[in-house]
Protein backbone atom coordinates (compact mmCIF):
# COMPACT_ATOMS: atom_id res chain seq x y z
CA UNK A 1 0.00 0.00 0.00
CA UNK A 2 1.70 3.51 -0.91
CA UNK A 3 1.26 6.37 1.77
CA UNK A 4 -0.09 8.43 -0.17
CA UNK A 5 -3.40 6.13 -0.19
CA UNK A 6 -5.66 6.31 2.32
CA UNK A 7 -6.10 2.43 3.90
CA UNK A 8 -9.29 0.55 3.22
CA UNK A 9 -9.87 0.27 6.94
CA UNK A 10 -9.39 3.93 7.48
CA UNK A 11 -11.94 4.35 4.49
CA UNK A 12 -14.30 1.84 5.91
CA UNK A 13 -13.92 3.54 9.24
CA UNK A 14 -14.56 7.08 8.00
CA UNK A 15 -17.51 6.18 5.86
CA UNK A 16 -19.54 4.25 8.23
CA UNK A 17 -19.37 7.22 10.70
CA UNK A 18 -20.62 8.95 7.78
CA UNK A 19 -17.41 11.05 6.71
CA UNK A 20 -18.38 12.17 3.07
CA UNK A 21 -14.94 12.51 2.24
CA UNK A 22 -14.45 8.83 3.00
CA UNK A 23 -17.30 8.04 0.71
CA UNK A 24 -15.97 9.49 -2.06
CA UNK A 25 -12.51 7.99 -1.65
CA UNK A 26 -14.73 4.69 -1.35
CA UNK A 27 -16.24 5.35 -4.65
CA UNK A 28 -13.01 6.53 -6.22
CA UNK A 29 -11.08 2.86 -5.28
CA UNK A 30 -14.62 1.31 -6.77
CA UNK A 31 -14.49 3.46 -9.86
CA UNK A 32 -10.31 3.18 -10.60
CA UNK A 33 -9.62 1.04 -13.27
CA UNK A 34 -6.21 0.51 -11.64
CA UNK A 35 -5.85 -3.58 -11.53
CA UNK A 36 -3.80 -2.84 -7.85
CA UNK A 37 -6.70 -1.22 -6.62
CA UNK A 38 -9.26 -4.36 -7.51
CA UNK A 39 -8.30 -6.61 -4.53
CA UNK A 40 -8.75 -3.54 -1.74
CA UNK A 41 -11.58 -2.54 -3.67
CA UNK A 42 -13.20 -6.32 -3.09
CA UNK A 43 -12.13 -6.11 0.43
CA UNK A 44 -13.84 -3.21 0.87
CA UNK A 45 -16.96 -4.35 -0.28
CA UNK A 46 -17.00 -7.10 1.10
CA UNK A 47 -16.59 -5.68 4.30
CA UNK A 48 -19.06 -2.99 4.26
CA UNK A 49 -21.91 -5.38 2.72
CA UNK A 50 -23.33 -6.38 5.95
CA UNK A 51 -24.32 -2.62 6.49
CA UNK A 52 -25.59 -1.99 2.53
CA UNK A 53 -29.23 -2.47 1.29
CA UNK A 54 -31.40 -0.98 4.04
CA UNK A 55 -32.48 1.40 1.48
CA UNK A 56 -34.87 2.38 -1.31
CA UNK A 57 -33.58 2.58 -4.70
CA UNK A 58 -35.35 4.34 -7.31
CA UNK A 59 -34.62 4.63 -10.97
CA UNK A 60 -35.33 7.61 -12.79
CA UNK A 61 -35.59 7.80 -16.71
CA UNK A 62 -36.63 10.30 -19.60
CA UNK A 63 -35.60 11.55 -22.67
CA UNK A 64 -33.24 15.30 -22.19
CA UNK A 65 -35.06 17.69 -21.32
CA UNK A 66 -38.15 15.83 -19.61
CA UNK A 67 -37.00 17.30 -16.00
CA UNK A 68 -35.09 15.02 -14.54
CA UNK A 69 -32.30 17.06 -13.10
CA UNK A 70 -34.90 19.45 -11.59
CA UNK A 71 -37.33 16.81 -10.51
CA UNK A 72 -35.04 14.67 -8.55
CA UNK A 73 -33.55 17.73 -6.80
CA UNK A 74 -37.63 18.68 -5.61
CA UNK A 75 -37.89 15.25 -5.06
CA UNK A 76 -34.44 14.93 -3.03
CA UNK A 77 -35.46 18.03 -0.85
CA UNK A 78 -38.64 16.95 -0.06
CA UNK A 79 -36.67 13.68 1.42
CA UNK A 80 -34.16 15.69 2.92
CA UNK A 81 -36.86 17.54 4.90
CA UNK A 82 -38.25 14.50 5.79
CA UNK A 83 -35.35 13.81 7.52
CA UNK A 84 -33.98 10.78 4.93
CA UNK A 85 -30.76 10.59 3.99
CA UNK A 86 -30.41 10.72 -0.14
CA UNK A 87 -27.83 9.64 -2.74
CA UNK A 88 -28.11 10.83 -6.53
CA UNK A 89 -26.10 8.72 -8.59
CA UNK A 90 -26.31 8.61 -12.15
CA UNK A 91 -25.17 6.49 -14.99
CA UNK A 92 -24.88 8.19 -18.83
CA UNK A 93 -24.32 6.35 -21.43
CA UNK A 94 -22.66 9.12 -23.48
CA UNK A 95 -19.96 8.81 -20.97
CA UNK A 96 -19.11 5.48 -21.79
CA UNK A 97 -18.80 5.66 -25.07
CA UNK A 98 -16.72 9.77 -25.12
CA UNK A 99 -15.13 9.22 -21.11
CA UNK A 100 -16.64 12.70 -20.40
CA UNK A 101 -19.91 13.02 -18.79
CA UNK A 102 -22.79 15.35 -19.71
CA UNK A 103 -24.70 14.81 -16.75
CA UNK A 104 -21.61 15.47 -14.39
CA UNK A 105 -20.61 18.44 -16.12
CA UNK A 106 -23.61 21.01 -15.92
CA UNK A 107 -23.58 22.51 -13.02
CA UNK A 108 -26.70 20.85 -11.66
CA UNK A 109 -29.23 20.61 -8.26
CA UNK A 110 -27.23 23.14 -6.33
CA UNK A 111 -30.01 23.21 -3.80
CA UNK A 112 -29.98 19.58 -2.97
CA UNK A 113 -26.40 19.46 -3.71
CA UNK A 114 -25.76 21.55 -0.67
CA UNK A 115 -28.02 20.11 1.65
CA UNK A 116 -26.03 18.16 4.47
CA UNK A 117 -28.68 15.26 3.89
CA UNK A 118 -27.71 14.51 0.22
CA UNK A 119 -25.29 13.07 -1.70
CA UNK A 120 -24.48 13.71 -5.42
CA UNK A 121 -22.13 11.91 -7.53
CA UNK A 122 -21.86 11.95 -11.35
CA UNK A 123 -21.71 9.69 -13.62
CA UNK A 124 -18.40 6.94 -13.65
CA UNK A 125 -16.86 7.83 -16.89
CA UNK A 126 -15.38 5.26 -19.03
CA UNK A 127 -15.22 1.83 -19.81
CA UNK A 128 -18.31 -0.35 -21.50
CA UNK A 129 -21.81 0.12 -19.99
CA UNK A 130 -21.43 -3.39 -17.61
CA UNK A 131 -18.06 -1.60 -16.23
CA UNK A 132 -20.12 1.34 -15.78
CA UNK A 133 -23.24 -0.84 -14.17
CA UNK A 134 -20.64 -2.53 -12.32
CA UNK A 135 -19.51 0.90 -10.50
CA UNK A 136 -22.57 2.20 -10.36
CA UNK A 137 -23.96 -0.81 -8.19
CA UNK A 138 -21.12 -1.43 -5.83
CA UNK A 139 -21.26 2.67 -5.47
CA UNK A 140 -25.04 2.06 -4.45
CA UNK A 141 -23.58 -0.68 -1.41
CA UNK A 142 -20.63 2.35 -0.48
CA UNK A 143 -23.64 4.88 -0.03
CA UNK A 144 -25.96 2.29 2.02
CA UNK A 145 -23.33 1.70 4.59
CA UNK A 146 -22.54 5.02 4.71
CA UNK A 147 -26.40 5.71 6.26
CA UNK A 148 -28.06 7.01 2.73
CA UNK A 149 -31.54 5.24 2.99
CA UNK A 150 -32.56 6.80 -0.40
CA UNK A 151 -30.75 6.32 -4.20
CA UNK A 152 -31.79 7.82 -6.65
CA UNK A 153 -30.33 6.96 -9.97
CA UNK A 154 -30.87 8.23 -13.25
CA UNK A 155 -30.07 7.97 -16.25
CA UNK A 156 -31.14 9.47 -19.99
CA UNK A 157 -33.27 7.71 -21.85
CA UNK A 158 -31.93 6.84 -25.26
CA UNK A 159 -32.30 2.91 -24.75
CA UNK A 160 -29.78 0.12 -23.27
CA UNK A 161 -29.03 2.34 -20.05
CA UNK A 162 -32.54 2.27 -18.56
CA UNK A 163 -32.83 -1.91 -18.99
CA UNK A 164 -29.13 -1.53 -16.75
CA UNK A 165 -30.53 0.93 -14.34
CA UNK A 166 -33.39 -1.19 -14.02
CA UNK A 167 -31.67 -4.06 -13.13
CA UNK A 168 -30.40 -2.05 -10.04
CA UNK A 169 -33.16 -1.00 -8.46
CA UNK A 170 -36.64 -1.47 -6.58
CA UNK A 171 -38.84 1.34 -8.57
CA UNK A 172 -38.01 2.55 -12.07
CA UNK A 173 -39.66 5.26 -12.88
CA UNK A 174 -40.04 7.33 -16.49
CA UNK A 175 -40.88 11.07 -16.34
CA UNK A 176 -42.40 11.80 -20.20
CA UNK A 177 -43.59 15.65 -21.13
CA UNK A 178 -47.38 15.89 -22.51
CA UNK A 179 -48.31 14.09 -25.80
CA UNK A 180 -47.81 10.31 -25.11
CA UNK A 181 -48.98 10.01 -28.74
CA UNK A 182 -46.02 10.78 -30.16
CA UNK A 183 -43.57 9.47 -27.26
CA UNK A 184 -45.07 6.47 -28.03
CA UNK A 185 -44.40 5.91 -31.76
CA UNK A 186 -41.10 5.22 -31.27
CA UNK A 187 -38.95 2.62 -28.51
CA UNK A 188 -41.03 4.56 -25.81
CA UNK A 189 -43.30 1.44 -25.61
CA UNK A 190 -40.41 -0.70 -24.61
CA UNK A 191 -39.12 1.87 -21.74
CA UNK A 192 -42.97 1.93 -20.50
CA UNK A 193 -42.76 -1.74 -20.21
CA UNK A 194 -40.00 -1.47 -17.78
CA UNK A 195 -41.80 1.22 -15.96
CA UNK A 196 -43.31 1.17 -12.42
CA UNK A 197 -44.77 4.19 -12.87
CA UNK A 198 -44.98 7.28 -15.15
CA UNK A 199 -44.40 10.47 -14.50
CA UNK A 200 -46.05 13.51 -16.51
CA UNK A 201 -43.82 16.70 -15.66
CA UNK A 202 -44.61 20.21 -15.83
CA UNK A 203 -48.21 19.97 -15.72
CA UNK A 204 -48.21 23.61 -14.49
CA UNK A 205 -49.33 27.05 -16.44
CA UNK A 206 -50.67 26.58 -19.66
CA UNK A 207 -49.67 23.02 -19.96
CA UNK A 208 -51.59 21.62 -17.00
CA UNK A 209 -54.90 20.64 -19.01
CA UNK A 210 -52.62 18.79 -21.51
CA UNK A 211 -51.05 17.15 -19.09
CA UNK A 212 -54.02 15.61 -17.21
CA UNK A 213 -54.74 14.60 -20.89
CA UNK A 214 -51.63 12.85 -21.53
CA UNK A 215 -52.15 11.66 -18.11
CA UNK A 216 -55.75 9.57 -19.16
CA UNK A 217 -53.87 8.84 -22.53
CA UNK A 218 -51.18 6.71 -20.43
CA UNK A 219 -53.39 4.82 -18.48
CA UNK A 220 -54.79 3.79 -21.38
CA UNK A 221 -52.10 2.25 -22.38
CA UNK A 222 -50.92 1.20 -19.46
CA UNK A 223 -54.39 -0.48 -18.57
CA UNK A 224 -52.95 -2.74 -21.44
CA UNK A 225 -49.70 -3.46 -20.71
CA UNK A 226 -48.33 -6.25 -18.67
CA UNK A 227 -47.92 -4.89 -15.07
CA UNK A 228 -43.94 -4.96 -14.09
CA UNK A 229 -44.48 -6.41 -10.61
CA UNK A 230 -47.22 -8.81 -9.64
CA UNK A 231 -50.22 -7.04 -7.94
CA UNK A 232 -48.85 -3.56 -8.96
CA UNK A 233 -51.07 -1.42 -11.35
CA UNK A 234 -48.66 0.95 -12.94
CA UNK A 235 -49.24 4.74 -12.17
CA UNK A 236 -49.69 7.28 -14.54
CA UNK A 237 -49.00 10.73 -12.27
CA UNK A 238 -48.88 14.17 -13.11
CA UNK A 239 -46.21 16.59 -11.27
CA UNK A 240 -44.55 20.05 -11.23
CA UNK A 241 -40.88 19.44 -10.77
CA UNK A 242 -40.31 23.48 -11.21
CA UNK A 243 -43.12 24.49 -8.61
CA UNK A 244 -42.91 21.00 -6.49
CA UNK A 245 -46.36 19.89 -7.38
CA UNK A 246 -47.35 16.52 -6.85
CA UNK A 247 -44.11 15.20 -5.57
CA UNK A 248 -45.15 14.45 -2.20
CA UNK A 249 -47.84 12.18 -3.99
CA UNK A 250 -44.86 10.55 -5.95
CA UNK A 251 -43.17 9.74 -2.74
CA UNK A 252 -46.32 8.60 -1.33
CA UNK A 253 -46.66 5.75 -4.41
CA UNK A 254 -43.46 4.52 -3.83
CA UNK A 255 -43.84 3.75 -0.35
CA UNK A 256 -47.04 2.13 -1.37
CA UNK A 257 -45.36 0.51 -4.13
CA UNK A 258 -42.19 -0.86 -1.01
CA UNK A 259 -44.43 -1.95 1.63
CA UNK A 260 -46.60 -3.88 -0.90
CA UNK A 261 -43.72 -5.34 -1.91
CA UNK A 262 -41.53 -5.67 1.03
CA UNK A 263 -45.46 -7.59 2.48
CA UNK A 264 -45.36 -10.11 0.14
CA UNK A 265 -41.90 -11.32 -0.11
CA UNK A 266 -41.59 -9.74 -3.72
CA UNK A 267 -38.60 -7.16 -2.66
CA UNK A 268 -36.68 -9.67 -1.47
CA UNK A 269 -36.44 -11.83 -4.14
CA UNK A 270 -36.43 -9.16 -6.84
CA UNK A 271 -33.04 -8.41 -5.39
CA UNK A 272 -32.31 -11.34 -4.98
CA UNK A 273 -32.69 -12.27 -8.65
CA UNK A 274 -31.03 -8.77 -9.44
CA UNK A 275 -27.69 -10.17 -7.55
CA UNK A 276 -27.70 -13.28 -9.69
CA UNK A 277 -28.26 -11.58 -12.33
CA UNK A 278 -25.47 -9.23 -11.85
CA UNK A 279 -23.15 -12.16 -10.64
CA UNK A 280 -22.91 -13.31 -14.36
CA UNK A 281 -23.61 -10.01 -15.97
CA UNK A 282 -20.09 -9.65 -13.91
CA UNK A 283 -18.67 -12.63 -15.33
CA UNK A 284 -19.63 -12.32 -18.99
CA UNK A 285 -18.18 -8.90 -18.88
CA UNK A 286 -14.80 -10.40 -17.39
CA UNK A 287 -15.07 -13.20 -19.91
CA UNK A 288 -15.25 -10.36 -22.89
CA UNK A 289 -12.19 -8.03 -21.61
CA UNK A 290 -9.94 -11.43 -20.74
CA UNK A 291 -10.76 -12.90 -24.29
CA UNK A 292 -10.07 -9.86 -26.09
CA UNK A 293 -7.19 -8.76 -23.80
CA UNK A 294 -5.54 -11.65 -24.65
CA UNK A 295 -2.64 -10.93 -26.69
CA UNK A 296 -2.77 -14.02 -29.10
CA UNK A 297 -6.42 -12.74 -29.91
CA UNK A 298 -5.35 -8.91 -30.10
CA UNK A 299 -3.07 -10.15 -32.81
CA UNK A 300 -5.38 -11.84 -34.76
CA UNK A 301 -8.14 -9.50 -34.87
CA UNK A 302 -7.90 -6.94 -37.30
CA UNK A 303 -6.98 -9.31 -39.75
CA UNK A 304 -10.18 -11.46 -39.18
CA UNK A 305 -12.66 -9.42 -38.90
CA UNK A 306 -11.70 -7.83 -42.10
CA UNK A 307 -11.75 -10.93 -43.46
CA UNK A 308 -14.86 -11.41 -42.17
CA UNK A 309 -16.43 -8.32 -43.66
CA UNK A 310 -15.05 -8.86 -47.07
CA UNK A 311 -16.72 -12.38 -46.60
CA UNK A 312 -13.97 -14.45 -47.59
CA UNK A 313 -14.12 -16.03 -43.76
CA UNK A 314 -17.24 -17.28 -42.60
CA UNK A 315 -17.73 -16.09 -39.14
CA UNK A 316 -17.72 -19.77 -37.49
CA UNK A 317 -14.57 -20.21 -38.54
CA UNK A 318 -13.52 -16.73 -37.65
CA UNK A 319 -14.41 -17.32 -34.21
CA UNK A 320 -13.28 -20.48 -33.62
CA UNK A 321 -9.60 -19.48 -35.11
CA UNK A 322 -9.77 -16.49 -32.00
CA UNK A 323 -10.62 -19.63 -29.76
CA UNK A 324 -8.11 -21.39 -30.68
CA UNK A 325 -5.59 -18.48 -30.01
CA UNK A 326 -7.15 -18.03 -26.96
CA UNK A 327 -6.94 -21.31 -25.87
CA UNK A 328 -2.94 -21.54 -27.19
CA UNK A 329 -3.92 -24.27 -29.34
P1 LIG B 1 -33.31 16.82 -17.82
O1 LIG B 1 -32.53 17.00 -19.07
O2 LIG B 1 -34.29 15.71 -17.95
O3 LIG B 1 -32.46 16.69 -16.58
O4 LIG B 1 -34.23 18.13 -17.64
P2 LIG B 1 -33.99 19.43 -16.72
O5 LIG B 1 -34.32 19.12 -15.30
O6 LIG B 1 -32.64 19.99 -17.00
O7 LIG B 1 -35.15 20.39 -17.26
C1 LIG B 1 -35.18 20.86 -18.59
C2 LIG B 1 -35.90 22.18 -18.62
O8 LIG B 1 -37.27 22.02 -18.24
C3 LIG B 1 -35.32 23.20 -17.67
O9 LIG B 1 -35.35 24.45 -18.30
C4 LIG B 1 -36.27 23.17 -16.49
O10 LIG B 1 -36.33 24.40 -15.80
C5 LIG B 1 -37.59 22.86 -17.16
N1 LIG B 1 -38.50 22.15 -16.25
C6 LIG B 1 -38.23 21.05 -15.52
N2 LIG B 1 -39.28 20.68 -14.79
C7 LIG B 1 -40.28 21.55 -15.07
C8 LIG B 1 -41.64 21.70 -14.63
O11 LIG B 1 -42.16 20.94 -13.81
N3 LIG B 1 -42.35 22.72 -15.16
C9 LIG B 1 -41.83 23.59 -16.07
N4 LIG B 1 -42.60 24.55 -16.51
N5 LIG B 1 -40.56 23.50 -16.49
C10 LIG B 1 -39.78 22.50 -16.01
Amino acid sequence: QKSTETSVDAIIEGLLSGDRTMLSRAITLIESNASRHQKPSEEMLQRLLPYSGDSIRIGITGVPGAGKSTFIESFGLLLCHKGHRVAVLAVDPSSTLHGGSILGDKTRMERLANHPNAFIRPSPSGGTLGGVHRKTRETIIACEAAGYDILLIETVGVGQSEVVVKSMVDFFMLLVLTGAGDELQGMKKGVMELADAVIINKADGGNLELAKKTQKEYKQILHFLQPTTKGWTTPALTCSALYEEGIDQVWEMIQRYMKMTKDSGLLLEKRKMQAKEWLYAQVKEQLESAFFGNEKVEKLVPGIEKKVMNEEMPVAKASRLLFDAFYGK
